[in-house]
């Protein structure tokens, strides 16, 4: 080793040193407390050392030092799980947290995660209670149907219903709806794992009514049918429609002389809405009312085009949600306290008829496309304001999406800023989603980032045109230092 490395080696300032510095800051040194300091502080010098060591010329002094493991320290300090302004135009974004909670279901779960709650209390009985009270008369009243029971995600809810009804049993699925939904949710995966023997009929793009019937054997215990939800078969293609199902169910049913081996119909509905139309285009997706009108039971998620927390949701007869409730997955996948407190109030919002307004997903999914422009043009504005024209700006159509594997087909009209800058726009992307606060997330687009404005909030403007304006100073800053 040279003799300067071991003189650069010697210089490097002293670790308690670093993190006296470090502690200066107050809230760093909250939220880190003193190990955490102690970790960037180490982590910064021994990244210089081993540079040292590879020959590499460091900067040793305290301030740079210091600088480095401050750096650290601040990432480490964020919290892994945080906002983020959603400019994708993907409205159920999986990977942003599918579906923003409406106001009245935050302040439901302020309330009832602060302090002690009703939870498992009946209030007129000053006894224990039951969590499924909470929700159930609500759902059941929206779904028209009996009774209703909310676990913890419609995949949970998919592989109660089969472990329920049809373990050990057959269960009947259109080849063309064994899917793959993401997140490795498959449907013949759920089916082994509940142990109902799958039977696949038809076709992967038709299948008949007849191709039901023949099926059917005195072990078939469940009629299943499946959204298809992120995909669709466009074409040469046919479905029996959950309708067609309980007819054929109706007549095996009639064959049957124990009463308790009924065939019964399920729909996975996925999405499934409570409001019809969903968007301003009629009839994309069946309703979980019109889907329980037809099946026995009807599952769907609470996050999707309901616009509630994670949940998956079962409503159908009593009898059937009767025996959901008794069965052991009801106390695995029971839903927290949270959770029911932001899905009650945001049922509730159905039920007062102010879901279209009050529902953000609802919100955006009908917001009117010259809004939406507005508001693109309000952001564009902003931006011009914070980024002095350092950056290129257009206000554009663009398509934005329901995601969440909901109406896979549906293009919806929407707004756009275009933003093009000097240099990377990787490393846009990148100082964007990385920065100190709020990540802002947008598409790019053949070197420009599109932020469609169907996505944002009102108080998303402002942090985008900030986030922007600070890539632009940070961009002026290196190339004056360069
Ligand atoms: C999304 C989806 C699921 C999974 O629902 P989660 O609430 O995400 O668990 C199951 N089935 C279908 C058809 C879906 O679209």
């Amino acid at each position: 080793m040279p003799q300067d490395t071991f003189a650069s080696l010697r210089a490097l300032p002293r670790v308690d040193d670093v993190i006296a510095s470090l502690a200066e800051d107050a809230s760093l040194s909250r939220d880190l407390g003193h190990d955490g300091l102690a970790r960037a502080a180490r982590a910064a010098l021994s990244a210089a050392r081993e540079r040292l060591v590879a020959g590499e010329p460091v900067d040793v002094s305290h301030e740079t030092i210091v600088h480095a493991a401050r750096t650290a320290a601040r990432a480490g300090a964020r919290r892994s799980l945080r906002r983020v302004v959603n400019a994708t135009g993907v409205v159920l974004h999986t990977n942003l947290g599918r579906s923003p909670l409406a106001d009245d279901a935050l302040r439901a779960v302020v309330d009832a995660a602060r302090g002690y709650s009703t939870l498992e209390y009946d209030v007129a009985k000053q006894a224990r209670g039951s969590r499924h009270a909470h929700c159930e008369r609500l759902l059941a009243e929206l779904a028209g149907t009996e009774a209703a029971i909310a676990v913890n995600n419609n995949a949970a809810a998919t592989l109660m219903v089969l472990d329920a009804f049809a373990r050990g049993r057959e269960a009947i699925v259109s080849r063309g709806e064994l899917v793959e939904i993401g997140g490795s949710f498959r449907i013949p995966d759920i089916m082994a794992l509940s142990g109902a023997r799958m039977v696949e009929v038809g076709a992967t793009n038709k299948t008949h009514p007849s191709d039901y019937e023949r099926a059917i054997t005195p072990d078939t215990s469940l009629l299943l049918k499946v959204h298809t939800s992120n995909y669709a078969v466009v074409g040469f293609s046919e479905s029996v429609d959950a309708s067609e199902l309980a007819r054929i169910a109706a007549a095996e049913n009639e064959r049957r002389e124990d009463t308790a081996k009924r065939v019964l119909v399920y729909e996975d509905l996925g999405s499934g809405s409570l409001v019809d139309p969903v968007t301003t285009m009629p009839g994309v997706e069946p309703t979980v009312r019109q889907a329980a009108a037809r099946c026995d039971l009807v599952s769907f998620s609470g996050d999707k085009l309901l616009g509630g927390p994670q949940a998956g949701i079962i409503v159908g007869r009593a009898e059937l949600i009767d025996r959901l409730k008794k069965h052991p997955f009801a106390r695995a996948m029971r839903l927290d306290k949270m959770t029911l407190a932001a899905l009650e109030a945001t049922l509730r919002l159905y039920a007062a008829g102010r879901a279209y307004d009050e529902i953000p997903v609802l919100r955006m999914l009908n917001e009117p496309a010259p809004s939406v422009r507005l508001r693109a043009e309000r952001l564009a504005a902003l931006i011009e304001s914070k980024a002095h024209g350092r950056a290129q700006l257009a206000v554009e159509r663009s398509v934005a999406r329901s995601g969440g594997g909901s109406l896979p087909l549906a293009e919806i009209e929407s707004w756009a800023v275009a933003v093009a800058i000097d240099g990377s726009s990787k490393d846009f992307e990148a100082y964007l989603a990385n920065r100190d606060g709020v990540a802002v997330v947008g598409r790019t687009v053949d070197g420009r980032m599109l932020f469609d404005a169907r996505t944002l909030f009102e108080e998303d403007l402002e942090e985008v045109a900030n986030a922007i304006g600070e890539w632009t100073r940070r961009q002026d800053g290196e190339r004056t230092r360069a």
